[in-house]
């Protein structure tokens, strides 16, 4: 399946290239990261909780800290 093939490589080149972002305050570029946090509601109950969040420098420590409520 060449066809196959070549559209696979292409989206593998958009995503490398023409998705970066990069930070106007910090000049750094911003990954998305997945972040998975426990959430405790009602009683004993715990249930993780998956979250995208943009990071760059500006507010890379906070999220390792586990600060951000994005
Ligand atoms: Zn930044």
């Amino acid at each position: 399946m060449a066809k196959g093939k070549a559209f696979a490589a292409k989206l593998a080149h958009e995503l490398s290239t023409e998705g970066k972002v990069i930070c106007p305050v910090c000049n750094t570029e911003i990954k998305k990261i997945k972040l998975i946090r426990s959430r405790n509601s009602k009683g004993n109950t715990w249930a993780p909780k998956y979250q995208f969040v943009s990071m760059c420098k500006c507010n890379e420590k906070d999220i390792m800290a586990g600060k951000v409520n994005a």
